[in-house]
């Protein structure tokens, strides 16, 4: 971290703020100059804040060199994470991993008969959602508890892993007992409490990434989740709010890549909240896999038409069928299996 004092800064000020610093268990370096005075900090400076700095009346700047994030850094963990999910990898350079399944869980028959659909064509794991984080409080609020008991019934009957949204962590004991997967949903992904007892839990977290958040504020959620104890942690793209209206969202490609560089995390992509569209997910699926994506997790309904939340932006079985036959051959091109 480079701290520069404002010019003239008086010697004793200038003493005092480095005696502030070092009391913060880092190396100080001092650079003088004719006007100016610059501290160069090295080491962990993880536990500093830079507008805490800042507020000594004689700062000028403050510049972070290094990322405020330590467990999911790259830099101090080389290796991709494997995260496994009741026996399904994901990350490094195993099989990208294809999750599909309804938005929401509409009853055991339905859950069932879509699992053993999505099956069928090759999915790797199940989503559905039994509490659902839904703009209208006069929308359908997901079947809660009971939706849950379906989704292990649809689990029992094809031996899918069962991914599924935890929206307060009042649901953790239920979650940690009976979802294979966590997911924390775009809405709460600075819900830092909930971030917190997601971290101790011993079944892995699908962050997802709000709507509205850089790269960086998705990747200090992580660590939240992280340094409270849980290491398994998969990120999952999700498009962000942007001026543009043809699209619900708008698809962040090259973060892809970006993660794969800042951290160790495995990285999904969500091309059905992306997109809004049912005709554009295809597409977005293929380019997330040519891009490094180390899997998909994308809506899938028997009838849209009837679907209870996000019809307009779900697959039929048969079209989801045909984007793993088409994303298998890319997935081939990238070195990748699918
Ligand atoms: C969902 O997966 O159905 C969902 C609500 O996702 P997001 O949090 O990305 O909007
Ligand atoms: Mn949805």
């Amino acid at each position: 971290m480079i701290v520069t004092l404002r010019k003239n800064t008086p010697q004793k000020e200038v003493e005092k703020l480095y005696k502030y610093l070092e009391e913060k268990n880092v190396q100080v370096n001092i650079i003088r100059g004719e006007n100016f005075n610059v501290f160069g900090l090295v080491g962990d400076t993880t536990h500093l804040a830079e507008r805490d700095i800042l507020a000594n009346e004689w700062v000028e700047n403050v510049r972070r060199v290094a990322a405020p994030y330590k467990l999911a850094n790259r830099m101090f963990h080389p290796e991709d994470t494997v995260v496994d999910v009741a026996g399904v990898k994901v990350g490094g350079n195993e099989k990208i991993v294809v999750i599909g399944g309804p938005c929401s869980v509409e009853g055991e028959e339905q859950i069932t008969r879509i699992a053993e659909e999505v099956k069928e064509c090759g999915a790797d794991m199940l989503r559905g959602g039994a509490y659902k984080p839904r703009t209208s409080p006069y929308s359908f609020q997901g079947l809660g508890y009971e939706g849950i008991l379906d989704l292990k019934a649809a689990r029992e009957k094809t031996g899918l892993p069962v991914v599924s949204e935890l929206m307060s962590a009042d649901k953790i004991d239920e979650f940690e007992e009976n979802v294979d997967l966590v997911q924390i949903g775009a809405r709460n992904m600075q819900n830092f409490d909930l971030l917190k007892a997601c971290g101790h839990m011993t079944k892995p977290v699908l962050l997802k990434r709000g709507m509205s958040s850089t790269i960086e504020d998705w990747i200090m959620s992580a660590e939240y989740i992280m340094a409270s104890g849980n290491p398994n942690v998969i990120l999952c793209e999700r498009g962000i709010r942007t001026f543009e209206t043809y699209t619900r969202n708008t698809m962040d490609l090259a973060v892809i890549p970006l993660i794969k560089e800042k951290t160790h995390l495995p990285i999904i992509i969500d091309p059905s909240h992306a997109t809004g569209d049912y005709r554009l997910v295809e597409a977005v699926s293929l380019a997330a896999v040519a891009a490094g994506a180390d899997g998909l997790i994308i809506e899938v309904h028997d009838h849209p038409s009837e679907a209870w939340s996000d019809g307009a932006q779900s697959l039929k079985p048969d079209r989801f069928e045909e984007l793993i036959r088409k994303a298998r051959r890319v997935a081939e091109a990238v070195g990748r299996t699918l």
